[in-house]
């Protein structure tokens, strides 16, 4: 009796959590390459960090080996919440959406974030950071491949696109290596590939930040057209002779849509209407 007691209550401790497709759970089984992961955030200039989705906690024990001040996780599947939460003592879990959640009241002060995210929500997680750019000074993260060939590429690039433009304007960014999808129980369908943002230093005067996301986003949802045809919601500029608006979107660096800001800004005057 007490035996088969044991038995079942180390079955439960032991016990794996089901991968579950709506969560985007594929868990990675390969340790060294986890560890990689977890070494490969700099966490240069500040304390806090923060690990999403945490799963079965393949990442989180080479984590919580850094020993970093403050560190946390946030997991959405209830299951693998109570398994972290059996697996690991004095750790803090965030049991819920890592989408949902307000950084500033997570932490005071800057802030890492890392993971195997979960595939289904990747580019959505890259917005949730661009919305706290201020806060978030380093990401390392697994995701798709083609995400992150996405967010790397530079202009003349068929995946050039609106990620692309936004995270490079504030991160510098980097592709660490590419991850095979024989590593992770079950696999994806698509390679991964580990990404870095580091958050850069720079903000020209007079830049409006959210003009700059408007006409981004603006010039990239109609890319075949020219971007002085794709601003004509916004702003007017049939009278304008300027090379950046008989381009295309992809044709532009973010040094030239920051230009293009200014330009458009010009050219809006004091109508803020859509800004
Ligand atoms: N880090 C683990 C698991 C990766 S799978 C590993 O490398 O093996 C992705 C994880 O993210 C799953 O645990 C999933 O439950 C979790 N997840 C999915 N959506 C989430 C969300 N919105 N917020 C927080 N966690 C989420």
């Amino acid at each position: 009796m007490f035996l088969s007691v044991l038995k079942a209550y180390f079955a439960f401790v032991m016990s794996e959590v089901r991968a579950k497709k709506h969560f985007g759970q594929h868990f990675l089984t390969d340790r060294n390459i986890a560890k990689k992961i977890a070494l490969s955030l700099e966490a240069r200039g500040y304390s806090n960090v923060l690990e999403i989705g945490p799963g079965m906690g393949i990442l989180t024990g080479f984590l919580i080996d850094r020993n970093f001040e403050n560190f946390k996780v946030v997991e959405i599947d209830r299951e693998a919440s109570d398994y972290i939460d059996r697996k690991f003592n004095n750790l803090e879990i965030i049991k819920g959406d890592f989408l949902r959640l307000d950084l500033n009241s997570c932490f005071d002060g800057k802030m890492g974030i890392i993971g195997n995210f979960p595939y289904n929500i990747s580019s959505q997680i890259f917005f949730r950071v661009l919305e706290y750019r201020d806060k978030v000074c380093e990401l390392t993260g697994m995701l798709q491949k083609e995400v992150a060939d996405r967010i790397v590429s530079g202009p003349g690039s068929k995946v050039y696109g609106i990620l692309s433009v936004l995270l490079q304007a504030y991160y510098k960014v980097e592709y660490l290596f590419t991850v095979p999808a024989s590593v992770f129980t079950p696999p994806p369908k698509v390679k991964s590939a580990v990404i870095r943002l580091t958050r850069k230093d720079i903000k020209p005067v007079g830049f409006n930040e959210k003009l700059f996301f408007s006409v981004v986003k603006i010039t990239f949802n109609q890319r075949r057209k020219t971007i002085k045809n794709s601003l004509k919601p916004l702003v007017d500029a049939s009278g304008i002779d300027n090379e950046l608006l008989k381009k295309r979107p992809e044709e532009l660096g973010v040094d030239d849509f920051i230009e293009l800001t200014g330009l458009v800004e010009f050219m809006l005057g004091n109508n803020k209407m859509f800004i």
